[in-house]
């Protein structure tokens, strides 16, 4: 066996190409390195336009966007938001910074995502009761796949209930049928929050995007991540805001990886299909289902163990691990954690449990090349044997 045999495989590593060279070089020209800088604001209008909302607004990090959206709704501590138990910790903590109250929703097991139909029924429970309602739904899209999100827009749009989705892993990801055929994550809801976290498929490094089409949650989304400083040189401030700004370094690498963005997810989808042929029918391993009404953008490409759950997965992981192949269980099931285990839900999220302890991601980088991807799936196939 040669060296090069063991070589690392990232799980997902970012593809600095394009013009992030050229744009970062004119940061540094111009001496415009801060959150003043032109890159921001050509960033926010790329991305608006790329995804399909009217306003983007740029934050430093995916939380923060999502923190903001929160204090856009002026959330308070009696207010409950349903968010779902199987996601990055990120998608709830901002909940807590406002001391509100998350409700943990279980997933369903086809796409990992929240299950519309407890989202549903819990709603219409609850108008029926007169009982308060959410003060948000917030819908995450995870692994790059679309949440079955029109009846949840549906029943919030009939009880007054705003939509917040947290996108930071499907950007570019889209509906194919429904009433949201041919939109895009993050243009949907009343906010969409996006991630620009280094595994992330655009990264620049740390950064976030808040997105929406009403232009005063807009400005004043602008206005909280920017301590909300009044105009005018006396540093006047009208609320508590935060620095959440983006630099212009930031955006200046996050403008050159938008512009990559078609051939990112044509990558992230050949590779996905790669995996898709190479695990048809496999005895051990089930890919997680691509919804016929989705057109994922295959952010991370996931699977489970169809029997032996945790013990089966943890030896797969093993397995690659020994050759220098990055493959990492999905989350925890936040309402495992010491922080929120009693945080109210919805049903006993034992479904986010299972799909936690049997899944895992496999490498898929833009940059993977086709040899390396038949490295990982020749460890799969030993499964087979
Ligand atoms: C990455 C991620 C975030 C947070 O983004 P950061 O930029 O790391 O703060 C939020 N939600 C989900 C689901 C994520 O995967």
């Amino acid at each position: 066996m040669s060296s090069t045999s063991n070589k690392r495989i990232a799980l997902s590593e970012p593809s600095l190409v394009g013009n992030v060279r050229s744009y970062l070089e004119e940061c540094v020209a111009t001496n415009f390195v801060s959150s003043v800088g032109p890159f921001v604001e050509r960033f926010e209008r790329a991305f608006a336009d790329f995804v399909g909302s009217r306003y983007a607004v740029a934050c430093a990090t995916g939380t923060a966007a999502i923190h903001v959206a929160l204090r856009l709704l002026d959330v308070t501590p009696e207010d409950e938001i349903f968010v779902p138990t199987l996601t990055f910790i990120a998608s709830a903590n901002p909940i807590a910074y406002e001391r509100a109250q998350p409700v943990f929703v279980d997933s369903e097991r086809q796409t990992f995502n929240l299950n519309p139909v407890s989202v549903v029924a819990e709603i219409e429970r609850r108008a029926s009761a007169g009982e308060r309602m959410p003060r948000a739904v917030e819908v995450v899209h995870l692994l790059g796949h679309p949440a079955n999100i029109e009846p949840i827009v549906d029943v919030c749009a009939r009880h007054g209930i705003p939509v917040i989705e947290d996108a930071a892993e499907a950007l570019g990801a889209t509906y194919t049928e429904g009433r949201f055929a041919g939109k895009q994550v993050g243009s949907i809801g009343l906010l969409g929050c996006f991630s620009f976290n280094g595994n992330k498929i655009l990264t620049c490094g740390g950064g976030g995007m808040i997105t929406t089409d009403d232009e005063k949650l807009a400005r004043r989304a602008k206005h909280l991540t920017t301590q909300a400083r009044l105009p005018g040189a006396e540093y006047r401030h009208d609320e508590v805001g935060y620095n959440y700004r983006m630099t212009n370094v930031a955006a200046a690498i996050g403008l050159a990886q938008l512009e990559c963005m078609p051939d990112f997810l044509a990558r992230k989808r050949a590779i996905a299909a790669r995996y898709d042929a190479a695990l048809a029918n496999h005895p051990v391993l089930m890919p997680a289902v691509h919804a016929s009404w989705a057109h994922p953008s295959f952010w991370l490409y996931s699977v489970m163990a169809r029997t032996g759950g945790k013990a089966t997965r943890d030896r797969i992981l093993a397995n690659l691990a020994e050759v220098g192949i990055e493959a990492r269980p999905i989350w925890s099931p936040l309402h495992t954690m010491p922080m929120y285990e009693k945080a109210a839900r919805l049903s006993d999220g034992s479904v986010a449990e299972s799909l936690a302890a049997s899944s895992f991601s496999l490498p898929c980088s833009v940059g993977l090349s086709d040899e390396d991807q038949e490295r990982v799936i020749a460890v799969l196939k030993k499964e087979l044997t």
